[in-house]
């Protein structure tokens, strides 16, 4: 009797740990998916207990194909094959490799970029091929994000290896490493780490200053942010191209999504139609391809998906970012506007565009599909009123409208890691929604439409209280905006409008001068 109570009791403790577990534990991985999340991300041929540790070292690597659904758009096999070469040369040319040590011996000042005709006579035809490009960040997260995805794309274009300078440690922090058994993190004994920081326009190695001087130097450093003149712009014409290519040592300090430029030079034409079929999907599979999140972040995204989103018929994601008026005068010359009017602008785009359901003033309706709205802001005033509006009413056709904003910072504070781990867990939340509405000339919106492959609505920011009629414009493609685009042709000729030249490069909706990739004919 004693042996049947035992039994039973241990039977029912089981039951209750395994209920438990069921309720805390991480989905099942299924082993197809395993497989299908490897396939795209890591080295093909190196299944081996390496290349899982590798998958489980970040978690998300291992589990985002659980959160997020599988993208409507196939990578060229160009491309896969492209990353797979890529992953081989960084592992033979990273950091500590012998190539490396050999090549870090460049950067002596003896030897000055006019030499590298006569270093090639010395080389091995390994040495020759190890060439890098040190990534130097500037500005925001969103910003970062662009402008480190293109310039890794730039670095595939190129043959060289991409290193990633970050003083304050936030690469390691939010990304996990992307290329399998290596780093693409610039080591701390960098010969030269201590003077990335301060490379500017003045100095010689820069890039600009070097063709308006003449002068050499051990390594080049280009110039790609807001202050870059037309001497810096040169980078994007064929010519300047060819001069880089026997450089081993290019710095970039950017802080632009440059890939829409990189399209119009010719040399790398034929090579970018083969990698992007699709040109709307360079980002969407570069940024899914390089930014898995870090454990840390991985678990903020995850446990918020869970608790507000997980359960609902459909997911929205709103993301507001607003600028300081002086700001968007000096980088856009567009007129001050005003700020009370965005909620009801929001809330107009998504009656008019089927988004969310209008409120019904006369009782309530019989229940309909769930819906989850995410709202991104730095300030919880917009969020507040939609929230209310959806508490105090029922919907028209008795849908039922949640309304959830993760933060709300009150400013930006780059560097600060708490700070931007919400910062990228957020953008990430936006990118696994059912549709999107984002803020015009923010990169924050770009990264989250980018990974999530959508087409956002791009609100019209109101100006005198007053909401724009249309609120909104659907972009013409998921890919970001590069904001400040070179305007002169190459060789300093006059004006030419680069927004006319292909058809799959346009402005952007966001930002008139501004350069996008487009897929002229995708519905
Ligand atoms: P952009 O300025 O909109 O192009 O985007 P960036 O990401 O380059 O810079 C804005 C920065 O402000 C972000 O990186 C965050 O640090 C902060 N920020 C702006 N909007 C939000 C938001 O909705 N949520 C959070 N957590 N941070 C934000």
């Amino acid at each position: 009797m004693k042996k049947l109570v035992g039994v039973v009791l241990f039977s029912f403790i089981s039951f209750l740990v395994s209920l438990i577990l069921q309720q805390y534990s991480t989905p099942d991985i299924h082993p197809d998916l395993d497989e299908r999340v490897l396939d795209f991300t890591s080295a093909k041929g190196q299944e081996d207990g390496s290349q899982k540790s590798y998958a489980k070292d970040c978690l998300s690597r291992y589990e985002s194909a659980l959160y997020r659904k599988e993208s409507p758009y196939k990578p060229s096999s160009y491309l896969i094959t492209k990353l797979r070469q890529y992953e081989t040369l960084h592992k033979r040319c990273g950091p500590y490799t012998e190539s490396y040590n050999r090549t870090i011996r460049k950067l002596e000042p003896a030897h000055l970029t006019h030499d590298h005709k006569h270093d090639h006579h010395h080389e091995t035809s390994d040495d020759k091929e190890c060439k890098y490009l040190v990534r130097i960040p500037f500005d925001g997260l969103g910003n970062r994000i662009l402008s480190l995805a293109s310039a890794f794309l730039y670095a595939l274009l190129t043959d060289r290896v991409l290193l990633v300078y970050d003083n304050e440690g936030d690469t390691a922090d939010l990304f996990c490493e992307p290329i399998p058994e290596t780093t693409w993190l610039l080591p701390q004994d960098f010969p030269i780490r201590n003077r990335l920081e301060n490379l500017n326009q003045e100095s010689p190695e820069c890039y600009g200053n070097m063709l308006q001087h003449s002068r050499n130097s051990s390594f080049v450093y280009l110039h790609l942010i807001y202050t870059y003149d037309d001497y810096d712009k040169l980078f994007f014409c064929d010519q300047d191209q060819i001069f880089l290519q026997n450089v081993s040592w290019v710095i970039m300090k950017s802080q632009f999504y440059i890939a829409p430029s990189l399209f119009l030079i010719k040399s790398f034409e034929q090579e970018l139609a083969t990698l992007f079929p699709e040109k709307e999907t360079v980002f969407h599979f570069l940024g899914r391809y390089l930014f898995y999140p870090s454990n840390p972040v991985w678990e903020l995204i995850t446990r918020y998906y869970r608790s507000y989103l997980a359960n609902s018929d459909e997911k929205i994601g709103i993301q507001v970012r607003t600028f300081d008026p002086r700001f968007l005068t000096a980088a856009f010359n567009f007129t001050t506007s005003t700020l009370e009017a965005v909620p009801d602008t929001i809330l107009a785009c998504s009656f008019d565009n089927n988004v969310l359901p209008k409120i019904n003033m006369n009782g309530s309706q019989e229940s309909g599909r769930s819906k989850s709205v995410i709202v991104t802001s730095l300030t919880s005033k917009y969020y507040e009123k939609i929230r209310d509006m959806y508490w105090e009413h029922s919907t028209v056709n008795g849908d039922v409208v949640a309304v959830f904003q993760p933060s709300s910072e009150g400013g930006q504070k780059t560097g600060n890691k708490k700070h931007d781990r919400k910062a990228w867990a957020e953008m990430y939340l936006l990118s696994l929604t059912d549709k999107l509405i984002t803020s015009p000339w923010s990169t924050f919106g770009y990264v989250a439409q980018g990974l999530a492959g959508l087409r956002p609505w791009i609100l019209h920011m109101p100006k005198d209280e007053v909401v724009p009629n249309p609120p909104c414009t659907r972009a013409m493609s998921m890919e970001p905006c590069f904001q400040k685009p070179p305007l002169n042709g190459c060789k300093m000729r006059t004006e030419v409008d680069t927004g006319a030249l292909v058809p799959y490069i346009g402005h952007c909706e966001d930002a008139s001068q501004g350069l996008k990739l487009v897929d002229p004919n995708a519905s």
